[in-house]
């Protein structure tokens, strides 16, 4: 009967979204007009950011594999996971470990859309969508309990997402509740936009996003490294994502030398 199913969440073109601007920046397909012109404008602001955006990408898969494979992490809950992007998390985890089980989450409509690219893992492994924000930290732990143990280690990803979070919309706090409920031995890898490399750039940049509505915020490095309170940083510490640890690059495709406008670590819950 009509009026009686839940209505599908709808795709709003009117209005640039981060993960199909993000999504043009990678040379995806799933973006909108709105979208592309918010890419360009800031592409034409800084050169960079398609260049970060790939960068941001390689430091995921290189965090994945050193979790698998030296931490013996095979549990992921993957917060702001984006317009799927080959390979995914899931697909790096489960080439080391085909038993990784990943949940990934996020709250925008076009990701739900695109789900089913992300749930095709191994037999042995497991791998789940949950549509829920960021902002509602306590939801995505009940909802990803279903999936994961908390009871033993799991890596939680945030990665180029909490610079869609604001300190007021509290950014620290959210981060702080999921690391809470994480067991011994669970790990944090987060990423987030920093104006430390390239100041002018980054602030007209995040001034057009918010021309867009589209909160954005960069963060120092301590402030960065308030995101890791409680929590062995490990090597290098916090660094520019394609500084970290590019010693365990695979397939990696040159981005040239210089600093990214993403801060990215890893830290290991005692
Ligand atoms: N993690 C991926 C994608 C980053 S783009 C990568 O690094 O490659 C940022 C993603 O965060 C987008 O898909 C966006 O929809 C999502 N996001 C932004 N705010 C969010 C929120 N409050 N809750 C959940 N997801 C959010």
């Amino acid at each position: 009967m009509p009026g009686t199913e839940p209505a599908a969440p709808l795709i709003d073109t009117t209005r640039p979204h981060p993960a199909r601007v993000y999504d043009w920046y990678l040379g995806g397909k799933d973006n909108y007009p709105v979208d592309e012109e918010l890419g360009r404008r800031i592409a034409s602001l800084n050169g960079d950011a398609p260049r970060a955006a790939r960068a941001n990408r390689w430091f995921m898969h290189r965090a994945t594999r050193r979790l698998v494979a030296s931490a013996g992490i095979r549990q992921f809950l993957d917060i702001g996971t984006g317009i799927p992007t080959e390979p995914n998390l899931h697909q790096i985890a489960q080439r080391v470990a085909p038993d990784a089980r990943v949940v990934y989450v996020d709250n925008d409509p076009i990701v739900l859309a695109h789900a089913g690219a992300l749930l095709r893992g191994t037999e042995e492994g497991v791998t789940e969508y949950v549509q829920a924000d960021a902002r509602d930290p306590q939801q995505i732990l009940e909802r990803a309990g279903e999936i994961l143990d908390f009871g033993r280690p799991v890596a939680l990803s945030l990665i180029a997402l909490m610079h869609f979070i604001a300190d007021e919309d509290g950014a620290y706090d959210i981060v702080g509740t999921l690391v809470d409920a994480l067991a011994p031995g669970s790990c944090l890898v987060l990423s987030c936009m920093t104006a430390d490399f390239e100041p002018e750039q980054v602030r007209e940049g995040i001034a057009a996003y918010q021309a867009s509505g589209v909160t954005l915020v960069a963060r120092d490095r301590a402030q960065v490294g308030r995101f890791f309170t409680g929590l062995d940083l490990v090597e290098p510490g916090i660094v520019s994502v394609r500084d970290w640890r590019p010693e365990l690059a695979e397939d990696e495709s040159d981005i040239g030398p210089g600093p990214v406008s993403l801060y990215g670590g890893v830290g290991i819950k005692p």
